[in-house]
């Protein structure tokens, strides 16, 4: 081995240069780098999370080649391809940042193996949580079950380690020619939608990359932090940081964003608790990787969910006549994004009141939001159901009607992403079927023509809820 043989970086959920452990670790060995990406159908995202992926290799190619290397996208198994890669370009290590996702854990898990086997190092650092999933524990070894003692335990147990630059002095390797047959074309890398092309609300809405996640949280601790707590639950103020896609492709770490926070100087409590949301929800995949399939409360395997797919197509196309809901499923559908207190509601009203099983929901969010997750997706929803193991009870039915008069009142938001709604007035466009056919159609609406009837009754559908709830309970 000479000093030119190349450490091999192997990116995944990283897209950024500064506090990228496996980056810094493969430059401070003097080497010259490979930096490649692999396509992998095993651990593809969802369609709106591939958009953001399209974006996100976009951007570390261009961070590269400005320091004069690139970004190698291939396609193949990640497990064969990467141990060929190590050995086609005579690399002396392979580096890469840990994922914990159960499909993400067996492919490293395996490929550690086969590495070994060719004598060729395997080295896997961490970046993607403040703290390791198996690091916080109770006095008695066990994971927790519960956030609240959860985060009490993380916050004791120190900040993170504090975020690494990006590296200055970048060296690279070339791509060996032989593999130039597994390359990508960039344009799009296959991962862009066409016919149709849906994702011209998302193009709009969103810029991918470590730069423009920066930039926005700059911006949120500039404009946003201050007010967070008074105006995270209001969907109309845009108060969140809407940093989520960002860490979801690692633009940024949360070390990054817990540095940037303690550095502003400004109380942060309940934001820096949502990052602890984040770190749970992790915890709790690593627990159990059968998260996004399985009921945690395992009394719920006994609801007897309805089968609804009219039901469920007017909630995925935001057409339940319950304006809250569809403003949120609309804004899902056009940005791949949705506030979090709306998130909490159409997660509700899926289970509550269609009585449609969770596990439909979870997989709407996950081919249309951009930021899925695949720990805080399922855990959320577990949450909302009832069937996570600290989760907001099943008898606890959220009203879209009172949900929406206290965190729209002015009706904002739903004028925002329900626009046949846009001429109806605060004291209306909560529960427009309330109005009579008169006072609406003087708003230019007529009911089951320009926007739907409500698709179950309130009262009928909680008293549903209940009933199937106490015949679970009493077994
Ligand atoms: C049914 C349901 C599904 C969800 N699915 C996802 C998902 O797939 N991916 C995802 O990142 N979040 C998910 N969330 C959590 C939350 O809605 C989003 O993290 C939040 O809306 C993102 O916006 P933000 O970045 O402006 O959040 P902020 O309020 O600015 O919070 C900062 C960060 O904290 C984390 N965070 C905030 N709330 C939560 C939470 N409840 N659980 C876990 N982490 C949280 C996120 O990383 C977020 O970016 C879900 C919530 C619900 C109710």
């Amino acid at each position: 081995m000479t000093r030119s043989n190349p450490v091999l970086v192997w990116f995944r959920e990283d897209f950024r240069l500064a506090d990228n452990a496996a980056l810094s670790a493969a430059v401070g060995t003097g080497r010259p780098v490979l930096c490649v990406f692999v396509l992998d159908a095993a651990t593809f995202p969802g369609g709106a999370a591939r958009w953001w992926l399209a974006g996100a290799l976009r951007a570390l190619d261009a961070a590269l080649r400005a320091h004069g290397g690139a970004l190698h996208v291939l396609r193949g198994a990640a497990g064969h391809l990467i141990p060929e890669l190590a050995r086609g370009s005579r690399a002396v290590a392979v580096h890469w940042n840990r994922r914990y996702d159960p499909a993400g854990r067996g492919v490293d898990a395996a490929l550690k193996v086969a590495l070994r086997q060719i004598g060729v190092a395997g080295h896997s650092f961490a970046g993607a949580l403040l703290h390791e999933p198996w690091t916080i524990r109770t006095r008695g070894g066990a994971p927790f079950q519960m956030f609240t003692p959860f985060w009490r335990a993380a916050c004791a147990f120190g900040g993170p380690r504090p975020p690494l630059p990006a590296p200055a002095d970048l060296s690279f390797a070339q791509l060996p020619e032989t593999f130039e047959e597994s390359r990508v074309a960039p344009a799009g890398f296959g991962l862009l939608p066409a016919t149709p092309d849906w994702a011209a609300g998302l193009r709009e809405e969103w810029e991918p990359g470590e730069a423009a996640a920066q930039e926005c949280l700059t911006r949120f601790l500039a404009e946003d932090l201050a007010a967070y707590g008074r105006e995270r639950d209001t969907p109309a103020a845009e108060g969140t940081s809407r940093l989520s896609p960002y860490l979801r492709f690692g633009h940024v770490t949360p070390a990054q964003i817990w540095q940037a926070v303690a550095d502003s100087g400004q109380e942060a409590t309940k934001f820096l608790t949502e990052l602890g949301w984040r770190e749970f929800a992790w915890s709790l995949l690593f627990q159990h990787e059968d998260l996004a399939r399985r009921n945690l409360r395992g009394v719920f395997d006994g609801l007897p969910w309805r089968t609804d797919p009219e039901g469920l197509r007017a909630w995925q196309t935001g057409r339940t006549g319950y304006p809250l809901v569809d403003a949120g499923m609309r804004q899902l559908w056009r940005t791949g994004w949705m506030h979090n207190r709306v998130r909490m509601v159409v997660a509700s009203f899926l289970v509550k009141h269609l009585l449609i099983d969770w596990r439909h929901g979870e997989a709407w969010f996950a081919d249309t939001l951009v930021d899925h997750d695949p720990a805080s997706n399922p855990m959320n929803w577990q949450w909302s159901a009832g069937t996570g193991v600290d989760a907001a009870p099943f008898f606890r039915i959220m009203n879209p009607v009172t949900q929406s008069e206290k965190f729209d009142p002015g009706g904002d938001y739903i004028r925002r992403w329900v626009p046949e709604l846009a001429a109806v007035p605060a004291n209306l466009i909560h529960a427009p079927w309330v109005a009579g056919a008169g006072a609406l159609g003087a708003h230019g609406v007529v009911l089951g023509r320009d926007y739907p009837a409500p698709i179950v009754d309130h009262r009928q559908a909680r008293a549903r809820a209940l009933a199937v709830w106490t015949a679970l309970r009493n077994g």
